[in-house]
Order: structure tokens, then sequence, then C-alpha cells
């Protein structure tokens, strides 16, 4: 609700904008626009600056997504339909109005008549005369369609507001951007874009996307990403690192600057996005995207040999997935075994609960493929910001210190048990492994290792075989976990330290919001610290001890990593080559001395600085591809 007072435009009794003519459109910003359109050919070239979540370079046109938005073209009409086109724009203006004075009336008669006046800015918007001229001209002058002219002006006018200096103007774009879609959609007659109608290469441009959206993603499309929201290891970047797509995050409005068509550049490994490059910068960035994937391809050729430092000790380099489609693809860049499979994508990726023999099958798929390498199964980690069925799940205020997880299996028994029934009976089929996640108490393992338990004699009573000595472990992703890790040794045959997590509730940063985004760092002091004591631990008791957080796929990590005593570590199946590449180049006893430096820094960012420094100078060649110049 608008409380103050736009200058120079009336305010009614209750504070809201009173316009009958909302937009300042002047003769002078009408023949902008015009001049605008005559010089479409030539966009003006832009650099936005995001998150990179998943490296790789690609040029590509741009298609953007919202679920409301709808991807409109510019096409040419013959003079001849130019009448038809005004008419159809009448006729879409008046049906808007229609509708949103249905809409006034019943929110005054709702919520009374305050609130309904909100809806006179868009209706004086659709009415306004000036307005209707820059469509018209649009039409009339460069032969636009309909639908294009209004998006069009529309879009331009609601990036003039954005730009205001007068915050109640930026208010008033969402209003804009809303008459822009329900004009088009009248125009159209269609509700909807979807994912699934791309059908050309494209830079995938949304505000978010939900982890199964990402996952239905064609990756022979969806040729890089480019989000508004989202942090490092928030579930998109995760699956956009999975797929081995470029992916930049935390791009603030780039839904609004970006139309379909709009030629893009997303750097994967910088965070910068250029939008509308000209013919120099997309030359120049086809000649980068072409040599980062050569050096991709480079790095094939050690997929077959082992992960052993210079002075001979092996690391284990494991794979993580959400889908059991994706261990050929694992294999294929060299894993050793699947280190974490988020189970949890089975729901995401359904639209019904999965029954036992969906998990059966998925899990079975999984072990026979990597056959009888270890397959380590993650239990359900769903809540937070991974949903099933969400329409009939109460929403929390804090999801992520809430009902998720093992919290949530612990409170749902049936759901759970269907779970440990269909793992174990896989388990007699290959070396599968059962990880309990987000583990915070004693207590909460001790329940878990009661279910499976249950479940145990349920199969025996039934004759059902399974692996009696199938190994449990349980994530470390909550700093409870890490400072008490002793207490847990003797319950557990490995730990797995899941570093996004750990991240989130050790920092108190959410881990998906860009805004916080700058505060979140795998490479604080604090968070070290704990990583320290859980290897310490694991060493002492001795237990495995791996690391699955995407920080394990993060090159400068790897030598602090292996100096702090990690032997195996579980990757996104993409960045596997590159971690071998790394520990291929170093030595234990030079990575135990780097480990102790860092240890002695206080800020993230020295620790960073250093890090990136000492990795540099170990392998030059893999930071040489991140540079458009080599
Ligand atoms: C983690 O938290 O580090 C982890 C691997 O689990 P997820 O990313 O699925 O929460
Ligand atoms: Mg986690």
């Amino acid at each position: 609700m608008l409380t103050d007072c736009v200058p120079g435009w009336p305010v009614g009794e209750a504070g809201h904008i009173k316009l009958r003519s909302p937009l300042p459109l002047s003769r002078g910003v009408r023949r902008g626009w015009a001049a605008g359109l005559a010089a479409e050919r030539k966009p003006v070239m832009e650099i936005r600056k995001g998150i990179g979540v998943s490296a790789g370079v690609v040029v590509c046109a741009a298609t953007v997504y919202s679920p409301d938005e709808l991807r409109i073209g510019r096409r040419s009409i013959p003079i001849t339909e130019i009448a038809r086109e005004r008419n159809r724009l009448l006729e879409a203006i008046t049906a808007s109005s229609d509708d949103i004075r249905t809409l006034r009336d019943a929110t005054s008669r709702n919520l009374g008549k305050e609130t309904g006046a909100i809806f006179d800015f868009h209706l004086g918007l659709l009415n306004d005369p000036e307005l209707l001229k820059t469509f018209n001209e649009g039409i009339d002058k460069f032969h636009l369609t309909a639908e294009y002219a209004v998006h069009k002006a529309l879009r331009d006018y609601g990036r003039i507001f954005l730009e205001h200096s007068n915050p109640l103007f930026r208010d008033r774009v969402k209003d804009i951007y809303d008459i822009e879609r329900r004009l088009v959609h009248k125009l159209i007659g269609r509700e909807r874009g979807r994912i699934a109608d791309i059908t050309e290469p494209s830079v995938l441009v949304a505000h978010d996307l939900t982890p199964s959206q990402m996952a239905s993603l064609n990756k022979g499309r969806v040729r890089a990403i480019a989000i508004e929201a989202g942090g490092q290891t928030s579930h998109s970047a995760i699956i956009a690192n999975s797929m081995g797509i470029p992916a930049v995050l935390g791009l603030e409005n780039i839904t609004h600057e970006v139309t379909t068509g709009d030629m893009m550049i997303v750097n994967g490994f910088s965070g910068l996005v250029i939008i509308n490059p000209d013919e120099a910068t997309i030359a120049e960035h086809r000649r980068y995207e072409e040599r980062a994937h050569r050096y991709e391809n480079s790095l094939a050729e050690i997929r077959d040999l082992p992960a052993r430092t210079t002075d001979g000790v092996d690391i284990t380099l494991l794979g993580n997935i959400e889908f059991p489609h994706e261990i050929a693809n694992t294999l294929a860049k060299g894993a050793q075994g699947i280190g974490l499979y988020r189970t949890e994508f089975l729901y995401l990726a359904s639209e019904k609960e999965p029954t036992e023999e969906d998990h059966y099958n998925a899990y079975m798929e999984v072990a026979e493929k990597m056959a009888g390498k270890p397959v380590v199964i993650r239990t359900l980690d769903l809540g937070a910001d991974k949903y099933f069925l969400q329409g009939d799940q109460p929403k929390e205020d804090n999801p992520f210190l809430g009902c998720r997880s093992i919290r949530l299996c612990l409170g749902n028994m049936r759901m759970f048990k269907t779970q440990l029934r269909a793992l174990l009976r896989a388990s007699a089929h290959g070396d599968i492994r059962i990880m309990f996640p987000m583990i915070s108490h004693v207590m909460e393992l001790r329940q878990a290792k009661m279910m499976l338990k249950d479940v145990m004699e349920e199969l025996d009573y039934e004759g059902i075989d399974y692996n009696r000595s199938l190994q449990v472990g349980m994530m470390i992703e909550v700093p409870s976990a890490a400072l008490m890790c002793h207490a847990y040794v003797h319950d557990v045959n490995f730990f797995s330290i899941g570093s996004n997590d750990l991240v989130q509730y050790t920092l108190a940063v959410d881990r998906g919001n860009q805004k916080v985004a700058s505060l979140y760092t795998a490479a604080h002091p604090a968070v070290l610290s704990l990583i320290r004591t859980v290897i310490r631990q694991s060493q002492k008791g001795k237990i495995g001890v791996s690391l699955c957080g995407e920080m394990a796929g993060e090159k400068e990590f790897t030598v602090l990593l292996l100096g702090m005593g990690m032997r195996s570590l579980s990757i996104a199946p993409h960045n596997i080559p590159l971690i071998k590449k790394v520990i291929r180049s170093t030595n234990l006893r030079d990575a135990q001395k780097i480990a102790r430096k860092v240890m002695s820094f206080e800020h993230p960012q020295q620790v960073t600085a250093y890090l990136h420094d000492e990795t540099r100078k170990l392998v030059p060649d893999i930071f040489a591809v991140e540079s458009p110049t080599g």
C-alpha cells in the first residue's frame, strides 16, 4: 500500500495514488521509445555479476521463464494486418479492464474500498491514451504484433520506473508487469509458459527453479542457467553442478532485464553474465567457450589414473547423485563409488508418493550399475526447500530449522519404514550403505537405528534377504553433531560431513538466500575448525570419514582438506576430474603445512586468498582456463 505521495501525482484519502493517467508519458518519452525500437537491432551490452555456481562458459540466446511469463518473440506483420492487430489490442484492453473492474469490486466488498482502490491504478494505466498511442505506434510504424508492442512498451516503461530514484515509482513496476501479463495473456490466449516448451538451445533465465524443475531440465536444450534467487549451495546450484550446466545465481531482476531471444554470455567461473554482447565480445567468448571445452576433454585423460598424491597416498573419490540415471556419467568421470545418493529426489520428481517398489527399483538400478562398488544411500532429506506435495504440508516459519530431514522421517514412521525396507532389500544385491541426514542429537540417531532394526526383524520374519552387516553412517551437518561427534563414533561406521548445511547452521546464513550469499563461505575458520574436529574424532574412533558438501568439489579446498587428514571426498560427478587433477599435483607433507597455516587465520578472506594462491602454484593451467584471455 502506498502511504506517501509521488511528486505531482494526486493522492487519495487513504494514501493510495489516484490516477487517471498514471504513466508520465510525455511525447519525449514516446519518441524515445520509438527511437529505441528503431535501434533495437543494436541493443546495449550490459554486464551483471552474480554467483558462479557451476563452471563453464556459454554463448547462447536467452529463454526467459517464470510461472506467469509468456515468451514473446518479435515477429513482423504485413501492412494488411495492421487494422486487425489494432482491433485485437482494443479488445484485449476492454476485456482486461472488465476483469480488473470485477476484481476491484470483489476486493472492495471483501476487504474494503481502500484496498479495492489499488486496482484503479491498473485501470488508469490500461486506459491511458498516451500508452495506447505508444502501443499503436509499435503496430503502425514498426509492424509489430499487438502482443509484442504491448510487451516491449511496458517492459521499457518498467525499466524506466525501476531506475527511478523515488522508491514509490520503483514499487509500481510490479503493477506495470502485471498489466503486461494480463494483456498479453488476452492477446495470445495462453496461460503459462513451461520449461518443457523450450525447444531451442537456450540460456534459461528465471526467478528461481524448484529442485524438480531443475531435475527435469533437458541438458541438450538448456545450455546455461541465469537465476535471480539462490546461493552457492542452494539445491538449484547443486543440481546445475551435478548436470554440468554452467550456472550463475543471485542475479536480481534479470528476468526483467532480459527478453527471450536476447543474446547472452554466461560465465559460471566468474559469475559474470553479459546481456546483448557486441560482436567482438561474442567472438572472444566463443573462443573462451571452445578452450574451456578442450580443457574439460583433456581432463578425461586422467579418468583411469588413481587419485594419488605425488608422495603416493591414495584418496577415494566418490560421486554425489540425485537420480539413478546419473550413474553412467558418474562412472565415466571416474568415481570409485557413490558417496551420497539424495533419495528425496524420488519424491520431488513424482506427483505421488513413491511406493516401496519404486524405492526398491531405484536402489537396485544404482546397485546393479555400480557393480559391487560402494553406494551410500542417504535416507530422505525432505523439508526446508525440498517439499513434496507442497499444498498438503503446513508451511513452517523457519523450515530449515523445522521439521526437516531425519525429524520428518522419525515423525512419519510409515514413510520412513517404506524406504528402509526397500533399502535393506536392495542391500542383498550390492555394497549398499545407509546414511542418516541432519542428526543433531544422539537420541535421533539411536531412534533411527532402532527403526532400522525393527525393519530388519520384519524382513527376517518374512524370510526376505538383506545384508546383515550393512554399514550405517550419519551426516555431520549441524554444529551440535560436529562438536559432539566423539559421542557418535561408537554408533556408526562412518561420518560424512555435509558442509553445505554445516556452513549454513554454523554461520546462521541461509544457504539459498542471495541477499546473504556474501556471508556464506566454507572458508570461515569456525567451519574449518568443526571439520578438523570431525576428522580427528573419526581417526581416533577408527571410523570412516568423508565430505560430501559442494566444498569437496571446489578445487581451492582440496589441498586444505587433504592436509587436515581427509582421505575421501564425495563430489558432483562433473568436478571429479578437476579434483583428481589437484590431488595428483599435491604433496601431502606440503598440504599439511598449508593446513596448519590456514588454521592460524582468523578471516575467511585470508583463507580464501591463501588457498587460491597455493592451489594456483600447484595447477596453474586450471586457473588459466577460467580467464577469458587464457
Ligand atoms: C550438505 O548439506 O552438505 C549435503 C551434502 O546435503 P544437502 O546438500 O543435500 O543438504
Ligand atoms: Mg544437507
